[in-house]
């Protein structure tokens, strides 16, 4: 089957992240362990609730600030929240090569802050034709829910989407649904692919 449109994951694939920059300003600027807070924002829920749309951006913060007693404003949080991206010139390239032939989506797993953040600094974000975001569809990657939207919305069949991840459950869970699905590792390894495939 033909492929119609480009679906891509977002972290680590079309922008790099790094939540350890997080951590270390947070912790420097709070004085609380760098292990604590990894422990912490590995089990809470709040994290998951605010991936999923469940609370808001300010709940969230209040409920982190309550939990970890934190002595800093909002705004402090949101900027170590926030600055942990990193531009990846080799696929926004790629980008602007496949959006020439194909509609190019987003299917990311994210919270409102660091989206919001993303399309204000990234501009390969201008490139991109449609986007679902687990925060605005209250539901996230691996859930078959997530993809059944995408493959409804698209109005395409599901093989006729191809769609990368640096997440081997999310790529087993898209190829349950029907997607053509590749675990992404590098741009120059996702160039070969999409050349071998007709794509490019
Ligand atoms: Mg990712």
């Amino acid at each position: 089957m033909k492929i119609r449109a480009i679906l891509f994951d977002l972290g680590n694939v079309l922008v790099d992240y790094r939540p350890e920059i997080f951590i270390t300003r947070l912790s420097e600027r709070v004085k609380i362990g760098k292990e604590k807070l990894v422990r912490y924002f590995l089990t809470s829920t709040a994290d998951i609730e605010y991936t999923e749309g469940k609370i808001s951006s300010d709940e969230f913060f209040k409920i982190i600030s309550r939990d970890l007693s934190l002595n800093c404003s909002q705004e402090e949080f949101w900027d170590f929240w926030c600055n942990i991206f990193i531009a990846k010139h080799e696929m926004d390239a790629l980008v602007a090569r496949l959006k020439k032939s194909y509609p190019v989506w987003i299917l990311s797993n994210t919270n409102e802050w660091h989206f919001e953040f993303l399309k204000s600094r990234f501009p390969v974000l201008d490139m991109i034709d449609q986007l679902f975001l687990s925060y605005q569809l209250k539901c996230q990657k691996p859930d078959e829910k997530v993809y059944e939207h995408v493959i409804r919305k698209s109005g395409l069949k599901p093989d006729e989407i191809f769609f990368t991840d640096d997440i081997t459950v999310n790529i087993e869970a898209a190829r349950k649904s029907g997607l053509r699905a590749s675990l992404f590792k590098s741009a120059a390894e996702l160039n070969l692919e999409l050349n071998q495939m007709g794509v490019l």
